[in-house]
């Protein structure tokens, strides 16, 4: 009967008692540093979703300003064409009252003349024409795009405004528990811990599996690795390359227990 020992007195007899308590305390710091990081970046989403709204104004302002450049040009293009065709119709009415060859032809030749600059412009006209057309479409689009990044600036603020208060909660709760957490474990443990901590980003403890350091992976000593996975051991052991603190996953087998299954199903 004694060889049946339950599964949670394994667990708590094969390592130092400080190590389930220091992966509840890493568990914790991690979710404060990612809550942290998470409330430390709501200003600047709020900044970016700001930015991203004065780029689309300016970009309302100079589609319409170049909407207003191609109305002006067309203007100037149509008066072109009005004062080219008025210039030829007043040549064709001079022609008919002209004494010489020589003038008629002259006359004829500034009349050709002033149509083909009247077509020219007519072309331009067009071609500013749809410039307008063209920055109509602009407009519109940048308009939308205005609207897109009003309404996503709208949905931070309110995200941000709602998930503010509860994401401090819950970093207040959780600092809080990591206090009691902390102050339940040895001093010097702590201070180990946090000194690793430090140079890794958070993370301090490191499983020990098959002689190797599952932190940084280099092999562990034999020696060591059965300390650690020794159900008596009281030490903290670190790495010896990443100075993590090791823990076992898996305690050593227990020779009884093995007997024991082997008889049960015997
Ligand atoms: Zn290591």
């Amino acid at each position: 009967m004694e060889k049946a020992i339950p599964h949670a007195v394994l667990n708590s007899l094969r390592m130092n008692p400080a190590i389930p308590q220091l992966l509840e305390l890493q568990r914790l710091d991690l979710r404060i540093a990612g809550l942290r990081a998470e409330l430390d970046s709501f200003p600047k989403r709020i900044k970016d979703a700001d930015a991203m709204l004065a780029g689309a104004k300016a970009g309302v302002a100079a589609a319409k300003e170049k909407h207003s450049h191609a109305q002006t040009e067309r203007k100037k293009f149509e008066l072109d064409v009005n004062q080219w065709r008025e210039r030829a119709r007043k040549y064709r009415d001079q022609s008919a009252s002209v004494k010489t060859n020589e003038a008629y032809k002259a006359l004829q030749h500034e009349i050709a003349h002033a149509e083909s600059e009247a077509t020219a412009a007519e072309d331009r006209q067009l071609e500013q024409m749809m410039a307008v057309e063209e920055t109509e479409r602009e407009i519109k689009s940048a308009e939308a795009k205005l609207k897109e990044a009003e309404g996503s600036l709208a949905a931070e603020r309110s995200q941000i405004q709602s998930q503010g208060a509860a994401k401090k909660t819950e970093l207040d709760l959780d600092l809080a528990q990591r206090e009691k957490i902390a102050a339940s474990i040895p001093e010097e443990i702590v201070e180990k811990y946090s000194r690793v901590a430090k140079r890794h980003h958070g993370v301090a403890l490191a499983e020990a599996a098959n002689e190797q350091c599952r932190g940084c992976g280099m092999r562990i000593l034999p020696h060591t690795f059965q300390e650690i996975r020794d159900s008596h051991n009281e030490e903290i052991i670190q790495c010896e390359t990443c100075n993590r603190i090791l823990y076992a996953a898996e305690p050593a087998p227990i020779p009884e227990q093995k007997e024991g299954a082997a008889s049960s199903a015997a």
